[in-house]
């Protein structure tokens, strides 16, 4: 745990919002509940907002007897709604079933195709070197293989033109957000999104039922601790790599 990277506020204050950004997440709901606040932002602030989710959200249900392929079609249509709340440009789905995706050459491929074809000035990823949060949680392992994917895509794939040529030509992520972080550094003001965060994770209503006050508290309560943290009222926390 980088204890000193709390003693850093300053971190809090980021720059300007990117021309165009990418958050590349596991399951339909992670970049909202990850990074929805700052997708937000950077929306408000002129950003051109892409979304990639590389699972279909199959398995997010305990019911037995749910029908899988509509719940891929709900969770599809939450999704178009969440990125609404947010002012999501443009949603890209991989189709991979939950618990099936891996740091695979495929995936790599198609995450290289499109960073190189939207040539993003960030890119916001799940950390995958975190695998346990306090003694009670497991990283799932979709969150895992993503993130590495994204590590491995853009650092240094996409860079490189003998990576899967023909996908475009070569381009240098020069910024990447990892959220779910056990060492952030850097935290994102979102006290003027946090309703749009709240309403977008609320939009998930197979994941979270039918919301009401709770779900609205639990978001806010859960960037507050991390505007503790970043010295604002609510933000979002990352760590964050400079890679030009
Ligand atoms: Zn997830």
């Amino acid at each position: 745990m980088a204890l000193d990277a709390y003693e850093q506020p300053a971190g809090a204050v980021d720059g300007p919002a990117p021309r165009r950004a990418l958050a590349v997440y596991a399951h339909p709901d992670d970049p909202d509940l990850s990074c929805g606040g700052t997708l937000a932002r950077w929306s408000r602030e002129g950003s051109d907002v892409h979304v990639c989710l590389c699972c279909d959200g199959d398995k997010g249900s305990a019911d037995p007897s749910i029908d899988n392929e509509e719940l891929v079609r709900d969770r599809r249509q939450e999704t178009e709604a969440a990125g609404r709340a947010l002012g999501v440009g443009a949603h890209h789905w991989l189709g991979y079933r939950d618990g099936e995706v891996d740091d695979s050459a495929d995936l790599r491929a198609r995450l290289v195709a499109l960073v190189r074809r939207l040539r993003p000035d960030v890119v916001l990823a799940p950390d995958p070197t975190a695998v346990f949060f306090g003694l009670d949680y497991v990283n799932h392992r979709d969150h895992r293989m993503v993130g590495w994917a994204v590590l491995d895509a853009i650092a240094p794939a996409a860079a490189n033109p003998h990576y899967f040529p023909g996908t475009g030509r070569a381009y240098q992520v020069p910024v990447l957000y990892l959220s779910g972080t056990l060492e952030p550094d850097t935290w994102v003001d979102i006290t003027a999104t946090i309703e749009a965060k709240a309403a977008a994770v609320a939009c998930h209503a197979s994941q979270v039922g039918p919301g009401g006050a709770w779900l609205g508290t639990a978001v806010r309560q859960r960037a507050e601790e991390a505007g503790r943290l970043g010295g604002v009222r609510y933000a979002e926390a990352f760590r964050k790599l400079a890679l030009s």
